[in-house]
């Protein structure tokens, strides 16, 4: 396949042939033509509804399922926040997050150009997106997870059937060194910014922008990790605005785990580079890469449309996402409760106002992580023949 790349930080352009990353040092996104777009009639309720803004591969199997999530309101969070809240529910896509989104363009090119097989460093909601969207294609998936790795941690992986090896040694080192490995091997590595991922992570704000279409939202809150998604995220809103049917893209706010901040770090330093951070231990640890490869890029991403980048801590957190299960019906992972976490401090400083329709982007289900926070359940016994009157004391 031939893709055009394009570098957002010095203009450099590329193929995909060239490797994901520009000689600047910073992560290639997929250049797009988006003069002349506009909102599509297609039917598909999938991410493929965005097909002129997309790589030009064919979707099969899981990967036409991918995207296509609720936007949902959440009108019991509005005074928490002190805004208007939306949340874009990610949980609602087959694996059970917004990773679909990039694997369904990754492995859907990498099945067009007849690649053997498609490799993960992860051993999480990444790896989990990989194999079930190889699993579909017909194509193998390698994923390289950590030696210490608990097998437990790997039974839900495994029911996708991929080949999994523990690799003992820096796993922090692989996300580059896998690029290398792979194309000595003949396995397409799709990591967390890889230009297709960031390209099919993009459509989050596609939809996002559609269902407010002709209006555009203030600001969209999203946890961050590697970069993939917030970058995906920035471009697309930025390519509606160059095709004009937005008239301004929203404020992009990202959320970290304080015990693992390295991008939220930076941005308290104004600096515009961020430095590897130590790891602590997080409840959100969906979202702990201490050396993000596109964390630049979420920098540039908050200054340019005015957002910013913040932290928040584990009991903040858990707090969200007992909230967002109780309040808006939406039970995430601890990791995506962040944004929650987050908007309610933007709200606290008045980086959030009352007029403001804000979006939370929910990353991922709960119910990959029931075990975390789990409530004591309370329910009395009732024989049959008081129930009605018992129903009558406790409602
Ligand atoms: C991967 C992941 C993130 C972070 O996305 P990046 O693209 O790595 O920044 C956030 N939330 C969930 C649930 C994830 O799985
Ligand atoms: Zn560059």
């Amino acid at each position: 396949m031939d893709l055009s790349l394009s570098c957002y930080a010095c203009g450099a352009t590329a193929t995909l042939a060239d490797g994901p990353r520009c000689d600047c040092g910073e992560p290639y996104w997929v250049r797009t033509e988006p003069s002349g777009f506009d909102w599509p009639a297609t039917p598909e309720r999938s991410l493929w509804r965005y097909r002129d803004l997309l790589p030009d591969v064919d979707p099969s199997g899981l990967a036409a399922g991918a995207g296509g999530t609720p936007l949902v309101r959440a009108p019991r969070l509005d005074d928490d926040v002190g805004a208007t809240v939306h949340v874009k529910y990610e949980g609602a896509n087959p694996t059970g997050t917004f990773k679909d989104r990039g694997s369904a363009v990754g492995v859907a090119a990498a099945a067009e150009t007849g690649d053997d097989a498609v490799g993960t460093v992860s051993h999480g909601n990444m790896a989990r997106s990989m194999a079930a969207h190889a699993a579909s294609a017909g194509v193998d998936c390698l994923v390289l997870v950590p030696a210490d790795v608990p097998t437990e941690r790997l039974s839900l992986l495994a029911r996708y059937d991929p080949t999994i090896l523990r690799v003992d040694g820096d796993y922090g080192r692989l996300y580059r060194e896998s690029l290398r490995i792979g194309s000595e091997a003949g396995v397409r590595f799709v990591n967390s910014d890889a230009p297709l991922r960031v390209a099919g992570q993009g459509t989050t704000a596609l939809e996002i922008a559609e269902s407010f279409a002709p209006d555009t939202p203030d600001a969209v809150v999203l946890p961050v990790s590697s970069g993939g998604h917030a970058s995906g995220v920035w471009k697309a809103f930025r390519d509606l605005s160059t095709a004009g049917v937005l008239d301004r893209v929203p404020r992009l706010y990202f959320v970290q785990a304080a015990a693992c901040a390295p991008i939220a770090e930076a941005w308290g330093r104004g600096d515009d580079v961020v430095e590897p951070v130590e790891a602590g231990e997080t409840v959100a640890y969906s979202i702990a890469n201490a050396d993000p490869p596109s964390g630049n890029r979420v920098l540039a991403a908050a200054s340019e449309t005015e957002g910013g980048v913040l932290a928040v801590d584990d009991d903040a957190i858990l707090e969200a996402r007992r909230a967002l299960a109780s309040s808006a019906g939406l039970f995430v992972e601890s990791a995506c409760a962040t944004a929650l976490a987050g908007a309610r401090r933007l709200g606290d400083r008045g980086d959030l106002v009352t007029d403001d329709d804000v979006v939370l982007v929910a990353t991922g289900t709960g119910f990959t992580e029931r075990e975390v926070d789990a409530p004591g359940v309370d329910a009395e016994t009732v024989p049959l023949s008081a129930l009605a009157e018992t129903v009558t004391r406790v409602v």
